[in-house]
């Protein structure tokens, strides 16, 4: 999938070609053509997932193709200002008619989704984009209402206090997001959330996103969205107890492949599927793994439906024994017989860890995921970690060791002698032992804060570069 099969303005696509994105992450692909469509929305889906360009990307569209139609003639509101003092009068304060409103539950998400509509509408002359926050001084926040935005980010109390000075006018919205509108409802902003809707068109456009969907949150999504699309994305709750983790550190290219060899020759493996990030490296690795004696076969997207459809019999009869996939081709495969994942590559965002990992595990069974890590990847590893809410144990495997140790405070433990059908591993799923191999030290020591890695929910988080 890509952006322009998304149907996306070329200004916008211009833009996101300049931000380096290459191709819309799960939840772009699934929210944005139904958002052009004009349906409302009730996404499920977390931070780091692309969400802010979920909703945005789609109502900069709609902006643009307006730009295109906009009346050359017509007047804004500066210049009806600039006008009225050249006729010596002192000009009125306007309220800004916003047309498209984004809720947060924090200024720094707000401030976050304001920087990311900077960039996706960089290439678009009229779309302003600008946050009214609590704690910002009244006189910048008057400046900034006078320019009359089309685009305003807030939270929800300060916006409050705007709309009934008068100072803010909603008739004219088109479209409402509420983002990670769980938090703001922690947040007891609830009260807030429903004045503000109220005072909102009915015609409007709105788009829900939080982390789930359950309980006072669903019910406040169904009251206020229209024969909404839900989508439900990967979801962090899901810990995969049946599975367990582990990474290997890698110091190159060579050292990777020994050390995929080997854990593939794993007597408890029954199947395997290891990723790659590219469709070429799916077929140069089964190339290779073939030649070394596995039954290995490749699975992508430029492969014939016919050789996908012959290539996953295979692997369900039982006659391919590691499948080297990509992450949208292996989506959704359900072979009871995989025990193991391997990322040869990590996935490009936390969310696809969380697919792939779930290849293994089917049907209650127990899996293990693997993930061969060079060292500069090791803030990749964290990313997912924050985004998974678990802690991926070090394994070091003798004969295999990398030459350079990780980082502190990730160091290696002895392996656990784990085996698919024993779940008595040395470290529990979401534990993370700190030791050097043969000398155990206590969770918690050596510098980790859990409360300062985990605690963040403060939308920071980012996908990771390319491959
Ligand atoms: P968000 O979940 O919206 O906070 O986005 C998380 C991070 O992913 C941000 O740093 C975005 O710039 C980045 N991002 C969003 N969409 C894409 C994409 N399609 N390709 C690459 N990076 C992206």
């Amino acid at each position: 999938m890509t952006f322009e099969a998304l149907g996306l303005h070329s200004s916008i696509l211009k833009a996101l070609t300049e931000a380096g994105y290459t191709k819309p992450t799960p939840v772009q692909e699934q929210a944005v053509p139904a958002a052009l469509q004009g349906r409302d929305l009730m996404v499920s889906s977390q931070t780091g997932s692309g969400k802010t360009a979920a909703f945005m990307l789609p109502a900069l569209h709609k902006f643009a193709e307006a730009e295109l139609e906009a009346q050359p003639g017509a007047k804004t509101s500066n210049q009806e200002r600039q006008s009225a003092r050249s006729r010596g009068e002192r000009p009125r304060f306007q309220p800004a008619q916003p047309k498209m409103l984004v809720l947060t539950p924090t200024r720094e998400l707000a401030l976050q989704v304001t920087n990311a509509t900077d960039k996706y509408g960089s290439n678009l002359r009229r779309v302003r984009a600008v946050s009214i926050l609590g704690g910002m001084p009244y006189p910048k926040q008057m400046q900034l209402l006078s320019k009359n935005p089309e685009i305003l980010v807030a939270t929800p109390g300060r916006l409050i206090d705007h709309m009934e000075s008068g100072k803010i006018n909603f008739s004219q919205l088109e479209i409402l997001v509420l983002d990670e509108a769980d938090r703001m409802l922690d947040m007891g902003f609830i009260e807030d959330i429903e004045k503000i809707v109220e005072a909102t068109p009915e015609t409007r456009q709105t788009m829900l996103f939080s982390a789930t969907l359950d309980g006072v949150v669903g019910n406040m999504a169904k009251r206020i969205t229209r024969d909404p699309l839900v989508i439900q994305i990967a979801s962090a709750g899901n810990k995969h107890e049946n599975i367990q983790q582990r990474v290997h550190f890698v110091d190159d290219l060579s050292h990777k492949n020994r050390l995929l060899d080997h854990l593939l020759r794993d007597a408890t493996l029954d199947q395997a599927v290891v990723f790659t990030a590219t469709k070429r490296d799916a077929d140069t690795i089964a190339d290779r793994l073939n030649i070394a004696g596995f039954a290995a076969a490749a699975l992508h997207g430029d492969m014939h439906q016919g050789a996908r459809n012959r290539t996953l019999d295979a692997l369900r009869r039982g006659q391919v024994r590691v499948l080297v996939a990509t992450d949208v081709a292996a989506r959704g495969i359900d072979v009871p017989g995989i025990t193991h994942v391997v990322n040869y590559d990590l996935p490009k965002f936390p969310e696809d860890y969380v697919h792939r990992i779930g290849r293994t595990g089917r049907a209650g069974r127990n899996g293990l995921a693997i993930s061969l890590v060079n060292h500069a990847e090791n803030i990749n590893i964290k990313r997912i970690e924050r985004f998974t809410k678990q802690l991926i144990p070090v394994d070091i495997i003798e004969g295999f060791e990398p030459k350079k140790t990780a980082s502190a405070p990730r160091s290696a433990r002895k392996p656990g002698g784990w085996k698919p059908g024993d779940n008595r591993s040395n470290s529990k799923p979401g534990q993370r032992t700190f030791s050097k191999p043969g000398a155990p030290r206590k969770e918690g020591s050596g510098g980790f804060n859990k409360g300062s890695r985990f605690g963040d929910s403060g939308g920071n988080r980012r996908s990771f570069g390319d491959h």
